[in-house]
């Protein structure tokens, strides 16, 4: 999985400039007054003045951390690869051996366990593998024979990397990651949302900061 930076607009000084345009006021530089006006704006859930600092990510993730991600759309743009136009040899995302985890215990609502034993995890690598690989050669006999490749992906599993670039605000973004971070994430997602969120606060470590602090008692959405 990769999360790359394309493109970044504003500073944590935009955020507080867009703010202080309702008084007439701009600032070249951060000052204390001016974190501590972030941390209100978040706060009072003023959201709009956090969305004009922009970030744009090009992400590789497979298909089932692509579809939960993809749920979050307030305020972001996405645009993926498209397997009707595009047949080259899918490559696959894969657990390490020691990431497989038992399913959860106690609560539905918690999507995994502890980690599987050793020879549990190899078993489970090596059924794992052996389905990848035949999705693989379905697909390739159904390009062979001709078939449009919008109907051969059919075949290929939720393990396929994707592909997209994702522009949005920081405060979307930081929506995203609030929700993504938390210990009822799936680890996979939580993988790229740790990736957006490291990014994310070199750029704007004060607004980001604000919008972890301040909102994570407003969230809903689960
Ligand atoms: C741990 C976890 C588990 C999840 N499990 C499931 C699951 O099992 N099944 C499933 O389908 N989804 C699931 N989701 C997805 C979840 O329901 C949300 O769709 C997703 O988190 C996106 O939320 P968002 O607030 O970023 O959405 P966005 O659609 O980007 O909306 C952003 C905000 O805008 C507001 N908003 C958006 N649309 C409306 C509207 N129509 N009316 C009023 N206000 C609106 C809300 O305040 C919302 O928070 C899960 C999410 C998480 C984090």
């Amino acid at each position: 999985m990769t999360v790359e930076l394309i493109d970044c607009m504003g500073t944590d000084v935009s955020v507080v400039n867009a703010a202080r345009v309702s008084f007439g006021k701009q600032r070249d530089v951060m000052s204390d007054a001016d974190v501590r006006l972030l941390h209100y704006l978040a706060r009072e859930g003023h959201w709009s003045p956090f969305a004009h600092a922009v970030l744009s990510l090009r992400i590789t993730a497979p298909i089932f951390v692509a579809r939960q991600l993809a749920k979050h759309q307030v305020g972001l743009a996405w645009n993926e690869i498209s397997r009707r136009y595009v047949d080259d040899a899918p490559d696959f995302y894969a657990p390490g051996i020691g990431d497989w985890r038992h399913r959860p215990v106690d609560s539905i609502k918690q999507g995994s366990g502890e980690r599987l034993p050793d020879d549990v995890a190899a078993a489970a690598d090596a059924a794992y593998h052996t389905a990848l690989a035949a999705a693989e050669v379905g697909y390739r006999v159904l390009l062979a024979l001709g078939v449009a490749p919008e109907q051969a992906r059919a075949v290929l599993p939720l393990a396929t990397l994707t592909t997209w670039i994702w522009t949005g605000s920081l405060y979307a973004f930081a929506r995203v990651c609030r929700l993504r971070l938390d210990a009822h994430a799936q680890a996979e997602t939580a993988e790229v949302a740790t990736a957006i969120d490291r990014i994310a606060r070199r750029h704007f470590p004060h607004a980001w900061g604000a919008l972890f602090t301040e909102c994570a008692a407003t969230d809903q959405a689960r």
